[in-house]
This record gives C-alpha cells, structure tokens and sequence, in this order.
C-alpha cells in the first residue's frame, strides 16, 4: 500500500518518486493489492491506472526520440461491428478507414506522422509483430488492465498508454485527439497540415502497412 500511496501522490504532483520502487512493489503484489482494494470496495483499476502512468513518465523521454520504427498497437474491439476488414494471419486486421470507427481516424492521423497502426485481435500477434516488425516505440491502446500488463511485457522499447474511454469488449471508444498528442510528442506537425503527407517540416509520409505486406512483410 505504501507503493500505491507513492504513487498515487506522484501522478497527484505530476513528479514521479521512486518509480522504480513502486513499479517494483506493484508488479510484484499486484494480485494482493487488488485485492485489498476491492475488499474495502475501492476502484482497483487505480493500482492499473498508476502502473501506466508510472511508466508513461518512465518512457517519455526515450518515446519522444525514436523516429523510426514507430507502431500504434489497438485492440480489435474498436472496430464496428459492421467492420468489414481482412484479419491479416500476421499483422492483424487491416483497416480500409471506412469511417466506422476511430480506427480509421487514427490510421489517417498515423500515416501522415509516420506511425505505423496494428488492430491486433489478440496478445500472440503482438509477439508476431514484434519479431517481424521489430519497431523501436510503441504506442498501445487498451483499458487500464491490459495495458498496465503488456507495457510490462514490451518494456523493451519505450512505450505510451492511452486508456480505452469504455471497455466492454466490443465496439470500445478511445479519444483519438489524445493518441494523437502521444504521436506528436515524437512529430509534431502544424496545424494546417493539407493531409496529403506534407507538413511544414517537409516530412513525407514513410510507407504504410500495405506497402509493408507488399514488400513481403518487411523481412
Ligand atoms: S475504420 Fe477500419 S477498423 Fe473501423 S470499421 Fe472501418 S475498416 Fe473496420
């Protein structure tokens, strides 16, 4: 508990104390403290929450500084339930941005940053993709369950969490103007960027996933 109190007054003061202790001490007790929690009919989803924004803090720095190599990983259950895209045995569902869901909005947002999108139906194609792809930053959409423990498992290269707005397993929400941010700490571009790739900075849209598949997976 003294773990979670660090915490918590950490993502209070937006300065991290002891991350490394907390992480620790949460990862390590993370059955027990839920338990704790639930029993005195606490939201449990904090001990999740400040493992997340532990980490968050943790990776900025290192996140800001890769340019290359970056991948946008979300869960398969923001896409319609009318979502008429092919589920690529390797790379997950590719999105043909219909418009149904905000997948489509944040692949848009992606290509012109130079983000590379992956809508994983599960945890084994993100292995998959990390072994193929092999990308150096990785932003990870999720609830706060899921994504305080795969960005333990892919702490291997610098990470962004972004909760999911509801959870519920199907047709989910997550506020793209807030993956965005997490894509601009890397790239900005201005505001009146015409979309089609160029910004003010010059930047030129890098290829995209079907490029990628094109290429025969990038191997
Ligand atoms: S935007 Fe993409 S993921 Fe969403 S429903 Fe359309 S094809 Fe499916």
């Amino acid at each position: 508990m003294l773990a979670v109190a660090v915490g918590l007054y950490s993502i209070r003061k937006k300065k991290i104390i002891y991350p490394k202790f907390v992480l620790f001490m949460l990862y390590l007790f993370y059955s027990p403290t839920k338990w704790v929690f639930s029993a005195f009919s606490m939201n449990d989803l904090l001990v999740d929450e400040i493992l997340v924004e532990i980490q968050n803090s943790i990776y900025l720095e290192k996140f800001k500084k890769q340019d290359e190599r970056k991948v946008i990983l979300l869960p398969q259950c923001l896409r319609s339930s009318d979502c008429h895209a092919r589920c690529d045995p390797l790379y997950g569902f590719i999105c043909t941005k219909c418009g149904r869901c905000d997948i489509g909005e944040i692949q848009k947002e992606a290509e012109i940053r130079d983000f590379k999108v992956f809508v994983v139906p599960g945890s084994s194609f993100v292995k998959k993709i990390f072994k193929e792809y092999k990308p150096t930053s990785c932003i990870g959409v999720a609830c706060p369950v899921e994504l305080s423990e795969s960005m333990q498992k892919t702490s291997v290269i610098p990470s962004q969490g972004v909760y999911l707005i509801n959870d519920g397993c199907f047709e989910t929400r997550v506020n793209v103007g807030e993956v965005v941010e997490k894509m601009d700490l890397v790239f900005p571009i201005n505001a009146d960027s015409s979309g089609d790739g160029s910004s003010g900075s010059g930047r030129y849209i890098l290829p995209t996933l079907y490029d990628f598949e094109n290429e025969g997976g990038g191997s």
